[in-house]
């Protein structure tokens, strides 16, 4: 998929077509991140962004221990993907993607949502269930650093280096 940033300075292609999975997150967390009613999170294997001049990187420590690296392009300030170190999966947020099919998205955290949930729509009141592939938490900090992808063969000490590469 492409996914490009709002003023088009920064393109990149994801790895795979179709995302791992599809979160929609109502908590106050994504709601302040995004600056709009919810965040969006489109899971996909770990893969190096493009060296672009105009991307950046905001950096926190996380309460899980982790470092969680937030790219956005430094123009215009479109948050574009969250990694973490050591995961291999990234979370790139869905709004720069071209031809998600949200129909597919989950919708977590509910019980804080300010916008109605679409009927039929997989819900949860709080953190997602564990699927075959996640070990998502509770909040878009643990969503965003999902854990090792299992049969990915993704190999965690030879890959950390790659997405975390900060082209400034
Ligand atoms: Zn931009
Ligand atoms: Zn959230």
């Amino acid at each position: 998929m492409e996914a490009r940033c709002q003023c088009g300075s920064v393109v990149f292609e994801t790895p795979i077509p179709r995302p791992l999975a599809l979160y929609i997150c109502h908590c106050h967390d994504c709601r302040r991140q995004s600056s709009s009613a919810f965040g969006t999170s489109a899971i996909f294997p770990r893969f190096a962004l493009p060296d672009n001049k105009n991307i950046s990187c905001y950096s926190r420590p996380t309460s899980s221990g982790h470092v969680l690296y937030c790219y956005f392009c430094k123009v215009c300030g479109t948050r574009l993907l969250h990694a973490t170190p050591g995961k291999n999966v990234v979370s790139v947020k869905g709004g720069c993607l071209d031809g998600l099919d949200w129909k597919k998205a989950i919708h977590i955290w509910t019980k804080s949502a300010m916008v109605p949930i679409p009927e039929g729509s997989e819900c949860h009141s709080e953190e997602a269930a564990n699927t075959d592939y996640t070990g998502y938490g509770s909040s878009q900090e643990e969503l965003d650093q999902p854990d090792l992808l299992r049969g990915s063969g993704g190999d965690e000490a030879t890959d950390a280096a790659n997405i975390c590469k900060i082209p400034i």
